[in-house]
């Protein structure tokens, strides 16, 4: 077996990336420390450091054999961009010397103009500069021959707006540490430093033989098909999950592997998905914006390894209609950093009822901002997918199991007081360490679900970047803790007793969230009821999604976490919206293409054949003695095909005015609208009619690869 000869994964793991290791090679113990300091507290790198950690860095790069660097960076489009800059620089005498300073680490300048900003500058001032964003570890990206060091950065505008995706999550952290630190320090901890959150980003994904890619330009231009019929086999089996991973895309997993440990991600279980060519891939987790930078690198990994090994990966989150989607679970949690996660249990009742203050908080900030956190999963894929009884629905509830939702009903219910052991044993607050050693009372439907010391936000769609959402999460989180402390000081600040005045703010919230918890069938219809009963939002697509970040209310709560500016949240709902209408266009259009070019043309073929037989047989029916029954079956035959491509022909021409209807509407919620309320039924008009025909024209006339040849065909 060829991993008897491979290296043991520690002697190797981040061997790419300019880690501890490195840093203490290349340089200056003062600088070190220096630098240590900045990550652990997540400040800025100051100029007086910065020569000395560039020109180690640098070396360090050189010896790897990198010739260029670059600032890799998230901008609003949703991946990662780079710009690339020789090391090689001429001197005063014209000798080429390899130059790297401490101004280009921690500040580059890349033409902005190619990058959307949602309005928010104009052309003439598209510029903006990164940021070496020193928390997140340089690394190095081979690609061939060509090695490049990569520098994670934020990039922002010469205004000081955020132009990327990163910048924003790194202001929710800080928001969030600060709000922990007062919480916290109400509740008698005050020698914490640093909160953070965490993120841990399960990655499904489908392979699917490139060979069949190349001649899908659905999948090649919008990553999902637009057309092809259920196959006999379809999921129903159910087969695949867990089950043996072929040969073929074992060595795909086993070489990203390679080269994730290379980059110092932590790739830890891979296994086969419920459909057919699905697969997952699951990282341990780290500090959220590390993790959100780590997941992009695996998209990116996996993109290249599957090219390489003749695979097309599909990230979009419904390549296959009737086949079960792709997510990205988003296990997050919040905790001291190198110290106590405080979504988990400890062992005395007081660690207890600190956890409990953070589980109300997440209740709270997930109860009040629902709509917000549906709104930052919102896509075009991610709409096949949310509502759609396989995967989390758009309704947002929290789900907490038995154990936890009897201790909150019996906090609710007023029996219990802190301040008497016992009864704090009788709650069963004893036993909450529990929870996380076999939580096994999961509610797989659910999509914001607490799993023993975490949460697992499943709504999050297999091909967004976690930034976005990880964002959303730690500004309510940070509000509600806010509003907790604020509660819990008030009533201190009036004369009642600490553990009192927690238990009472307690108390209150559970009852005020109630709404927000739900444990049961979240694909069932009694959700949405309860949806409407409860008066949770329910927001089925993406435009609907997106107004929430209309409201005031909501818009308010970024601005005053210092995460995003009104400004900037308008450029990205701009951003956002204007990627969903382009999206959904070119979708249409590739599907216009592909019915004139290869279905129209394939069934008219088929049918001129059918035709000429049928003509042939009406010729030959008296000399053969052909009963009126037979000549009338195979006309039949001939005329439900003819009525079907008529009927294609029709809809071919209704999608055409739909699309120049869409390229009409100026308004961009109007034309979102639009695009969810007539050009997707459109759009899936036309394809129940030609799916049917794919199952009536002869095999060898149709063109493009069919769902059996994609799924069962490895
Ligand atoms: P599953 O949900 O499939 O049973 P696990 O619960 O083992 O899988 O873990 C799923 C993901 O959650 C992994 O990426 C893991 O590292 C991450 N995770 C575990 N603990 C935490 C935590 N405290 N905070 C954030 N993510 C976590
Ligand atoms: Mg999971």
């Amino acid at each position: 077996m060829e991993n008897g000869n491979r290296k043991a994964v520690s002697s190797y793991f981040g061997a790419l990336t300019f880690d501890q290791k490195a840093m203490l090679k290349k340089l200056p113990k003062e600088v070190y420390k220096a630098l240590q300091n900045t990550i652990k507290t997540g400040k800025k790198l100051s100029p007086e450091i910065a020569a000395a950690v560039a020109h180690g860095m640098k070396e360090w790069a050189l010896e790897n054999g990198a010739t260029h660097y670059t600032h890799w960076f998230q901008p609003m489009t949703g991946s990662t961009a780079e710009k690339h800059d020789a090391f090689l620089t001429l001197d005063s005498d014209g000798t080429p010397i390899e130059r790297f300073s401490g101004g280009q680490l921690i500040q580059g300048e890349p033409d902005a103009s190619s990058f959307p900003s949602g309005g928010m500058r104009t052309t003439f001032e598209a510029r903006g500069y990164t940021a070496w964003d020193p928390t997140s570890p340089a690394f190095l990206m081979k690609g061939g021959k060509d090695v490049t060091l990569c520098i994670p950065t934020v990039f922002i505008s010469y205004h000081g707006e955020a132009l990327d995706e990163k910048t924003p999550l790194l202001r929710s952290m800080d928001a969030v540490s600060s709000s922990a630190i007062k919480l916290l320090g109400i509740l008698g901890v005050d020698n914490v430093s640093r909160v953070t959150t965490y993120a841990g980003a399960e990655q499904e994904y489908f392979l699917v033989d490139k060979k069949f890619y190349a001649m899908r330009p659905d999948l090649i231009m919008s990553g999902r098909t637009l057309l092809g019929a259920m196959p006999p086999k379809g999921q129903q089996l159910e087969d695949h999950y867990f089950g043996s991973i072929p040969n073929r895309v074992l060595e795909f997993m086993q070489d990203v592997e390679e080269e994730l440990y290379l980059l110092g991600i932590p790739a830890k279980t891979r296994h086969n998905e419920v459909a057919p060519h699905q697969f997952e891939i699951a990282p341990i987790f780290e500090r959220a914006n590390i993790a959100a930078d780590h997941n992009l690198l695996v998209m990116e990994v996996m993109r290249r390894v599957a090219e390489k090994k003749g695979f097309a990966l599909l990230m979009h989150e419904k390549p296959f209609a009737g086949i079960n989607g792709s997510g990205k679970h988003n296990n997050w949690s919040i905790g001291a950093v190198g110290g106590m996660n405080l979504l988990e249990p400890g062992d005395t009742p007081e660690s207890n009822i600190q956890f409990l203050v953070f589980l109300v908080a997440v209740l709270k900030g997930v109860f009040k901002r629902s709509g917000v956190l549906r709104a930052s999963i919102a896509s075009i894929g991610n709409d096949h997918r949310l509502g759609a009884n396989e995967a989390p629905p758009a309704v947002v509830t929290v789900f907490l199991g038995d154990l936890l939702e009897k201790v909150l009903d019996a906090i609710e219910s007023g029996k219990v007081d802190f301040a008497t052991e016992k009864q704090v044993l009788n709650l069963g607050l004893a036993q909450l360490p529990e929870l996380n050693k076999d939580y096994t009372d999961r509610n797989r439907t659910s999509p914001f679900a607490f799993t023993g010391n975490k949460f697992e936000f499943r709504a999050v769609g297999s091909s967004q970047p976690i930034s976005v959402p990880n964002m959303v999460l730690n500004t309510l989180m940070a509000e509600a803790m806010d509003e907790l402390a604020d509660a819990i000081q008030a009533k201190i600040d009036s004369g009642v007793e600490k553990d009192t005045a927690i238990l009472e703010t307690l108390r209150a919230e559970i009852t005020a969230t109630k709404p927000v918890r739900y444990q049961g069938d979240n694909y069932s219809e009694d959700l949405q009821d309860a949806a409407a009963k409860r008066g949770l939002p329910n927001l089925r697509n993406t435009p609907q999604a997106m107004r929430a970040l209309l409201e005031p209310e909501n818009r308010s709560m970024f601005d005053r976490y210092g995460v995003l500016s009104d400004q900037e949240l308008t450029s990205r709902l701009n951003t956002r919206l204007e990627r969903y209408i382009k999206g959904i266009d070119i979708e249409a259009r590739t599907l216009q293409l592909m019915l004139k070019t290869f279905v129209i043309p394939d069934v008219s073929e088929y049918q001129g054949e059918l035709a000429g037989s049928y003509n042939g047989l009406v010729e030959a029916a008296s000399r053969i003695g052909l009963s009126d029954k037979t000549l009338k079956s195979q006309g039949d035959h001939l005329r439900e095909l003819a009525d079907n491509l008529a009927s294609l022909l029709d809809l071919t021409t209704e999608l055409d005015a739909v699309i120049e209807k869409l390229d009409a509407i100026e308004d961009e919620f109007d034309a979102a609208d639009y695009c969810a309320e007539v050009v997707l039924p459109t759009m899936d008009k036309v394809r129940e009619v030609a799916d049917h025909l794919e199952l009536m024209v002869d095999r060898s006339k149709w063109e493009l690869p069919t769902y059996s040849e994609m799924l069962f065909e490895h």
